[in-house]
């Protein structure tokens, strides 16, 4: 089969022999240590420095080639000549960023006073996209927490949160991938996430109902097993929503 890509600008500079694409190669060394790349896994540890820029273009290309595909006329429509570069830096390095990029660098401190009194941090901004259909989740995530060995700023909070969302999901899987990503950072005694969002592969295509959302919550180590202290976070959640009447 004939590729319909270009050969000039998007296969790897050093790999002439193989003649590659970008994608290949990164596929190939995630494959070769027998790691998962599902939509919703980082990545970031299998792209050298200067490869993101190759699979831009490369990706741009195969957008390009979605849209004839589409029948559109990327030469001669202005609207979309540049859509598939647009497309491309979009996906990988704003929606899903939280799959090419590194997590943002958060310190996490040691927990020198022995903090234990539960707090709740939120509302998060969701931002995602299913990965079903492509289109966003958009909603709002509350994150508890009864302190453990380490702690971390309020605002990385929201950092890693955003890096965790923008990738292609499943609300029930964000969820719990946020979870172990803040026990990571935190170690903390117990944990709580509750995100509510809206799904526009329900209200922009399907059933089109403009108005239902999803709410699901995972809680961990003592918000799991102290049923009062899942009922304080609970509890703190709905004043927090209230006062932003959400
Ligand atoms: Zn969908």
């Amino acid at each position: 089969m004939t590729s319909t890509l270009p050969n000039d600008n998007i296969r790897n500079f050093d790999d002439q022999i193989t003649n590659k694409l970008i994608s290949e190669i990164i596929r190939d060394r995630i494959k070769n240590s027998g790691t998962r790349f599902s939509a919703n896994d980082n990545i970031a540890d299998f792209i050298h420095p200067g490869e993101l820029e190759i699979l831009e273009r490369e990706v741009a290309s195969r957008v390009k080639d979605l849209l004839k595909s589409l029948v559109i006329d990327v030469d001669n429509d202005h609207n979309t000549q540049e859509t598939a570069e647009r497309v491309s830096k979009m996906y990988l390095n704003e929606v899903f960023k939280g799959r090419y990029h590194e997590q943002p660098r958060v310190t996490s401190f040691p927990n020198d006073k022995n903090l234990d009194e539960i707090y709740t941090v939120g509302p998060i901004s969701v931002r995602s996209a299913c990965s079903h259909h492509l289109v966003p989740i958009l909603g709002e995530c509350w994150i508890g927490i009864k302190p453990g060995n380490k702690v971390i700023g309020l605002s990385k909070f929201a950092r890693v949160a955003d890096w965790v969302f923008s990738r292609p999901h499943i609300q029930e899987e964000a969820v719990m991938i946020l979870a172990d990503e803040i026990e990571k950072l935190c170690e903390p005694k117990g944990l709580g996430i509750i995100v509510k969002a809206q799904h526009y592969c329900m209200k922009w295509r399907g059933v089109k109902e403009p108005n239902t959302s999803m709410i699901n919550s995972v809680v961990r180590g003592d918000f799991r097993h102290d049923l009062s202290l899942k009922q304080e976070f609970f509890e703190l959640v709905k004043q927090q929503s209230a006062t932003n009447n959400y």
